[in-house]
C-alpha cells in the first residue's frame, strides 16, 4: 500500500484536477431565440448556453435532448452538459430530475466497478414510464477529477485503498463536482422545483445552495454486485449515501427493495405501478423509490 501522495504520484504519473478543454467547434450559424441563446449567469465567469434541442429516438423510447455548453472559468474552457426529458416540464413543480455525472466505465465499457450506468437506466427508464422529467447529464467523470485520474485511483484500489483514500492518495478531492449547470439548466427550460433521483445528500445539499427549489427526494437503488461491493460500502460508510444498504448477512434484493421505502424522502414522492415481472435485468417502483433488479 503507498503511503504517501508523493509516492503514489510517482509511480502513477502526474495527477492534475483537470478541467475539460473542448475541441468540438461551434456549431453552424443556428437561429437562436434571444431568449434562449444564453442562461443568466450567476456571476461574470459563470454561464450557460444554448446551442440546440433534438428528439432522440432510444431504446427505452423517445426523449427529447436539449445541449448547452457551460463554463465556470469566463470561457476558457467548457462543458456541454444536457437535458434529456420527456412530457411538458415547463412550468412543472415537483419534476423528477437525476442529475447524472458521466461515467465512461460503466456507461460505454460496462465496467461493474459501480452503480453509474445502472442509475442512469433506471432514471430514464422512470421518467419514460413517469412522465414528465428529466435528466441533466454533466462532463464530470470520476466525482469531477476526470478520466485519466479515475484511473489512477483505480489503480491504487486494486492494492487495497478504498475509493476515498485513494483519491487522497493522489492528491484529489473526495468529490469536485460543481452543480451551476443545473441550476442554470433548469432555469432556461422553466422548471420551478424539482425531486432529485440521488443517493447523495451532498448533491441535494449543493444543488439547492445554489437556489434551485428541491422539493424532495427519490431514492435511486442498485444492489451492489461482486465487483460493486466495495465503493458502494465506501460511498455509503464515507460519503453518507443514503443507500438503505443490508448487511452483508442479509445481502438480496428482496432485502434492499423493502428497506428502500423507509429512505424515502417525501411520501408524496410519485408512485409508479409495481413491475410483476422480477429477476431479471430492469425495473421495480416501489412508493417513491427506485430499485434496480
Ligand atoms: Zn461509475
Amino acid at each position: 500500500m503507498l503511503s504517501t501522495s508523493a509516492e503514489a504520484r510517482a509511480q502513477l504519473g502526474p495527477s492534475r484536477l483537470p478541467l475539460s478543454r473542448l475541441t468540438t467547434p461551434a456549431p453552424g450559424p443556428l437561429e437562436l431565440p434571444p431568449l434562449q441563446a444564453r442562461v443568466l449567469p450567476a456571476s461574470p465567469q459563470v454561464w450557460t448556453e444554448f446551442v440546440a434541442e433534438t428528439l432522440l429516438p432510444t431504446r427505452q423510447g423517445n426523449f427529447r435532448v436539449r445541449g448547452y455548453r457551460h463554463t465556470v472559468d469566463g470561457g476558457k474552457t467548457f462543458t456541454e452538459p444536457c437535458i434529456i426529458y420527456c412530457g411538458e416540464i415547463r412550468d412543472r413543480e415537483d419534476l423528477p430530475v437525476r442529475v447524472h455525472d458521466a461515467c465512461f466505465t460503466s456507461e460505454v465499457l460496462g465496467s461493474l466497478k459501480c452503480d453509474c450506468r445502472e442509475q442512469l437506466e433506471l432514471a430514464l427508464e422512470y421518467i419514460q414510464k413517469n412522465g414528465p422529467g428529466a435528466v441533466i447529464y454533466l462532463q464530470q467523470e470520476g466525482r469531477g477529477i476526470g478520466l485519466a485520474n479515475k484511473l489512477a485511483a483505480y489503480a491504487l484500489q486494486e492494492r487495497g485503498l478504498d475509493t476515498v483514500d485513494a483519491n487522497r492518495a493522489l492528491g484529489l478531492p473526495d468529490d469536485c463536482r460543481e452543480y451551476s449547470a443545473v441550476r442554470n439548466v433548469l432555469d432556461n427550460v422553466g422548471v420551478r422545483s424539482v425531486k432529485l433521483l440521488t443517493n447523495n445528500p451532498r448533491k441535494l445539499a449543493e444543488i439547492s445552495g445554489l437556489g434551485v427549489a428541491v422539493s424532495g427526494r427519490i431514492p435511486c437503488i442498485v444492489p451492489a454486485q461482486r465487483h460493486s461491493q466495495g465503493y458502494l460500502d465506501a460511498k455509503q460508510a464515507r460519503m453518507d449515501h443514503l443507500l438503505g444498504r443490508p448487511t452483508p448477512e442479509d445481502d438480496s434484493d428482496e432485502v434492499a427493495a423493502s428497506e428502500a421505502p423507509a429512505a424515502a424522502a417525501d411520501a408524496g414522492a410519485p408512485r409508479a405501478k409495481p413491475r410483476a415481472a422480477r429477476g431479471r435485468a430492469g425495473l421495480a417502483c416501489w412508493p417513491g423509490v427506485l430499485v434496480y433488479l
